[in-house]
């Protein structure tokens, strides 16, 4: 699928229809992951702004009737504690979880999760595939 500005990607995040609690983003830099989750949030009733939890590693946002809970394991090459944190989110029902830069905790994630990939095209537009 073609998304072909910020403003379709934050559409297409308020309007996705989630099928599982959790969501892993694939993408470089850039790509528009976070972008996504900001779409997302404001789907979910949130009116917090959503920043980039690359410092903190995670955020969490209440929703309407779901909490937002967003990872970002850039360049983190020992999730430590933080694995743990994530392991115990995702056992919560109430909580989506989104998780940018997955690689080093990929064995906690559920089997059937959602993987969105994102990649960028020269002119500014992103090809959005649903991976699973
Ligand atoms: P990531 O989290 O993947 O590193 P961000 O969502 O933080 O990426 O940043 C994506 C940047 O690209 C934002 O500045 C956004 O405004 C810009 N952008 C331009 N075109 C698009 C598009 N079609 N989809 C998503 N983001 C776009
Ligand atoms: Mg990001």
């Amino acid at each position: 699928m073609k998304i072909n500005s910020e403003q379709e990607m934050l559409d297409f995040g308020k309007n996705f229809k989630i099928a599982s609690n959790i969501i892993e983003l694939i993408g470089d830099v850039g790509a528009g992951k976070t972008t996504f989750v900001r779409g997302l949030a404001k789907g979910l009733g949130i009116d917090e702004p959503i920043t980039s939890p690359s410092f903190t590693i995670s955020k969490s946002y209440a929703g309407k009737s779901k909490n937002l809970v967003h990872y970002d394991f850039y360049r983190l090459n020992d999730p430590g504690i933080m694995a743990e944190d994530l392991a115990e989110n995702i056992k919560n029902k109430d909580n989506i979880v989104v998780i940018e830069w997955s690689d080093t905790i990929k064995d906690i994630l559920p089997k059937d999760h959602t993987i969105i990939n994102i990649k960028y095209n020269d002119d500014n537009t992103r090809e959005v595939e649903l991976l699973s």
